[in-house]
């Protein structure tokens, strides 16, 4: 029997950092080498996204239990890739696919089969005594540049379904593109950071952290939220625009009203046509130093987003970067048949990367080299029902990413993969 096969696959439900159950998956090959992974969830979950298997057995977890996944992987489908090599990473993955047979992975579940997948990788890594992103460059053909990590888009305020208050934009990010090194990009997203909570607790406002980490205050306005953040930014003793952008997730699929066919910002009493709602993204991008809008409006509006990214073709940021990035999340899922019908209608020119939207590793890195080819610039991404497993920081570096998205600067689900980027730096 050879060595580097696999022996063993032991998967168990442990819980992600919003206190669900999510799963952890072990592989064990002949040799006696171990390699662990766990997945990650979403809350606002696009709708073209692969199944995440869930128990809907009210009577545990609130139905959101992930035993039957747990088992499909404990039998299912270590019964399919056991003896396969564990270096034949894209055959792993092709096992489960065909053994899974839906379209959207719903006879296994996408959770459980990423477990699988990101395990396996590990484990390779391990056995060719390799760093992981070095390994996944390897076995992907992956190109090595000289070029410097991805930049962090550091989430600073939580809203939409990240968290109970009044927000309705969910994420609000600052991104220190004009800052040199991954070390002091972090330093810097830290102290900005640390002076918004200065900036809101001088204005009694909370100071209590979201989903992903940002804070969540009750605010009088949406705005509100962009002077604190420039505010803060000066305080720390930044340069809004030059050195620190900033970046929106609006998560646009949740604001939008289908039956009123409108965009509901309650928190400012305004309902949007997709065209008004445009015009007040290139509004706000005259205002302030926004260089990127992910998810601006829904995954479904096509026309919108043909217009959004003609609006936006020639327009120069504040932010000292060549052009405004478009970013489709929900839009695209990391589905690599969305993209390609993206990339031929000229929507959008950035893409949100999460492995657990598509399920397998192979099948991320299919779509982020479909996505680089035409040019479309890479945010790679965690989710906002983390564990502290730091496996998307490898991805990051080995994709060539231009951007990640990790969260804020606090919670150790957040800060495991921003301190995994700053020790490959060091490396
Ligand atoms: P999610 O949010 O993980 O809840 O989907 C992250 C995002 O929308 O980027
Ligand atoms: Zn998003």
């Amino acid at each position: 029997m050879k060595k580097n096969t696999i022996a063993k696959l032991y998967a168990r439900e442990i819980l992600d950092s919003r206190g669900n159950p999510t799963l952890e998956t072990e592989v064990t090959l002949d040799c006696g080498l171990k390699a662990k992974a766990s997945v990650p969830a979403g809350a606002s979950i696009g709708e073209h996204e692969a199944v995440e298997l869930r128990d809907m057995d009210k009577k545990r977890y609130g139905g959101q239990g992930v035993l039957k996944a747990v088992e499909n992987v404990n039998k299912k489908i270590a019964k399919k890739v056991f003896g396969l090599e564990i270096l034949k990473q894209q055959e792993i993955d092709r096992a489960m696919l065909k053994l899974d047979g839906t379209s959207g992975k719903a006879y296994l579940g996408a959770n459980a089969i990423l477990s699988v997948s990101l395990a396996c990788a590990r484990a390779g890594a391990l056995m060719e005594n390799l760093e992981l992103y070095a390994y996944l460059r390897k076995i992907y053909q992956l190109p090595t540049t000289s070029r410097q990590l991805p930049v962090p888009m550091f989430n600073i305020f939580n809203g939409g379904k990240h968290a109970d208050t009044n927000l309705n934009l969910q994420e609000f990010m600052i991104v220190p593109f004009g800052i040199k090194g991954l070390g002091e990009q972090v330093r810097a997203g830290a102290e900005i950071f640390h002076a918004l909570g200065e900036v809101l607790r001088s204005n009694y406002f909370d100071t209590d952290v979201g989903n992903e980490g940002g804070y969540a205050p009750n605010l009088d306005s949406t705005v509100q939220a962009f002077d604190m953040i420039m505010e803060a930014i000066d305080k720390a003793g930044y340069h809004a625009g030059n050195q620190v952008g900033l970046a929106l997730d609006v998560g646009a699929s949740e604001l939008y009203d289908p039956q009123k066919r409108l965009y509901v910002f309650d928190l400012d009493d305004h309902y949007f046509i997709t065209d008004q709602l445009i015009s007040l993204y290139r509004d706000w991008a005259h205002k302030y130093p926004i260089f990127s809008i992910e998810d601006g409006l829904a995954e479904n509006d096509w026309e919108g987003w043909e217009d959004l990214t003609n609006e936006f073709k020639r327009f120069k940021p504040l932010a000292s970067r060549q052009k405004m990035f478009l970013v489709g999340d929900d839009l695209f899922t990391t589905n690599s048949e969305r993209l390609k019908a993206g990339i031929k209608r000229g929507v959008g020119n950035a893409v949100i990367l999460k492995p657990n939207q598509i399920g397998t590793l192979s099948e991320s890195v299919e779509f982020a080299k479909i996505a680089q080819a035409a040019g479309y610039t890479i945010v790679t991404s965690h989710r906002s029902g983390e564990t502290t497993d730091d496996f998307v920081a490898d991805l990051a570096v080995a994709l060539n990413s231009d951007f990640v998205k990790f969260g804020s600067l606090a919670r150790g689900e957040r800060v495991v993969k921003y301190n995994r980027l700053m020790e490959i730096e060091n490396k």
